[in-house]
């Protein structure tokens, strides 16, 4: 049996209440591909702050760059809003993911059949959409200097800075072909190179680095055309590549095709590291209730599987669970609509629902 450490990170709010579902469900399916998860679980964010007076500690970030695999759940809340914000359990998770390196932030938008009346697009549209979204994290507009406020003959102006160097580009492109080699074989690149230098520089970037992926089908696409083209026809994309600004602003568009932020998985990866996540937070409203939506956490560790582990049987197999916990008509409460055949039901019936689907297919192997 191969072992495998792995950092959970369960965080506050609703986060230990869905993490420990998708951690309960990774072992067993794991074990179910001859890997035995070893778990070291540390405080993160508000929790970490109530104990050690800081969001993070120099040693537990250690440790999560040692381990390379984390899992993490949400942060923040309302009782830690008022901190100074280098103490705030935010600060925690940017300070985190620049220690790990992740640049490459993969973002899937799967719209489930089960849940495309859930959608704000109608059904038609909706169905077969299975985007994977690759946007640049660590460069570009939001890290680019010179970025300054200034004043030119009384009147006050700001300037950022939007740089890509080669290898920064070639670095994320890399990810995005080898998730596509995966896939269904397609990368779209969006850019701007219609106006912007940088834009350009990225084009070009990708266009040499595709010589070394001859069996992926490269397109490119500009960054209008495409916030346009993901709302008219979302099952034209397979994975599509872009850069921090431009993936921002997307990717949020793409979320709302599936619904509900409750199902949105996340993985941020670099190097050998790798960072899972939901893209939900720590939902103070409704935390300790038992009715967050644990799809989200379950679905990152299916990512984990996929990229880190490298184990796409056991990414697939967690996968399958969600949609049998859909197709049997189990919503938790951000996803019920009274639709017939549907049931509403709290977080542990849906972990039960999952690991009922994990034992069932451990037998039938
Ligand atoms: P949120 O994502 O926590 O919640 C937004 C809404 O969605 C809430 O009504 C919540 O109940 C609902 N929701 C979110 N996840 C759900 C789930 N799994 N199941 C059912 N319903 C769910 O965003 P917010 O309310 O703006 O932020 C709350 C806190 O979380 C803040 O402190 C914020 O800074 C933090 N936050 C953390 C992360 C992170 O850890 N990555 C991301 C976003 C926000």
């Amino acid at each position: 049996m191969n072992r495998v450490e792995i950092v959970v990170l369960p965080g506050d709010g609703i986060g230990p209440e869905v993490i420990y579902v998708a951690i309960d469900l990774l072992k067993a399916v794991c074990r179910q591909y001859d890997t035995e998860l070893i778990v070291t679980e540390l405080p993160f964010g508000g929790t970490c702050y109530e104990e050690y007076g800081s969001p993070v500690t120099e040693e537990i970030l250690n440790k999560c760059k040692k381990a390379k695999f984390v899992l993490l759940g949400a942060v923040g809340g309302p009782q830690w809003d008022d901190l100074n914000p280098d103490k705030r359990p935010e600060a925690a998770l940017l300070q985190l993911r620049k220690e790990l390196g992740v640049f490459a932030n993969l973002r899937p938008i799967n719209v489930f059949p089960a849940l495309s009346s859930a959608s704000s697009l109608k059904k038609e549209i909706l169905d077969g959409t299975d985007i994977l979204i690759v946007r640049e994290l660590t460069g570009g507009i939001y890290f680019g200097k010179p970025r300054f406020t200034s004043e030119e003959n009384g009147d006050p102006f700001s300037v950022d800075t939007m740089k890509y160097s080669r290898s920064e580009v070639r670095r994320v492109a890399k990810v995005a072909f080898e998730a596509a080699r995966l896939r269904d074989g397609r990368v779209c690149s969006v850019d701007k190179a219609n106006v912007l230098e940088s834009s350009r520089m990225w084009r070009k970037s990708i266009i040499e680095l595709s010589e070394e992926y001859p069996d992926v089908e490269l397109t490119h696409m500009l960054v209008d055309n495409c916030a346009m083209q993901i709302i008219r026809q979302p099952t034209q994309f397979d994975v599509m590549v872009t850069g921090n600004l431009f993936g921002d602003i997307l990717s949020d568009a793409a979320s709302m095709l599936t619904g509900s932020l409750g199902m949105l998985p996340s993985a941020s990866i670099g190097g050998e590291n790798g960072l899972y996540e939901p893209v939900h937070g720590s939902a103070p409203d409704i935390a300790g209730k038992g009715v967050a939506n644990p799809l989200a956490a379950v679905a990152s560790a299916a990512l984990l599987c996929r990229y880190s582990l490298k184990l796409e049987g056991a990414a697939q197999q967690i996968e399958s669970a969600i949609i049998s916990v859909l197709e049997q008509g189990l919503r938790t409460a951000d996803l019920f609509t009274e639709e017939p055949g549907t049931k509403l039901v709290g977080t542990d019936e849906i972990a039960s629902a999952l690991m009922e689907f994990v034992q069932q297919s451990e037998n039938v192997n």
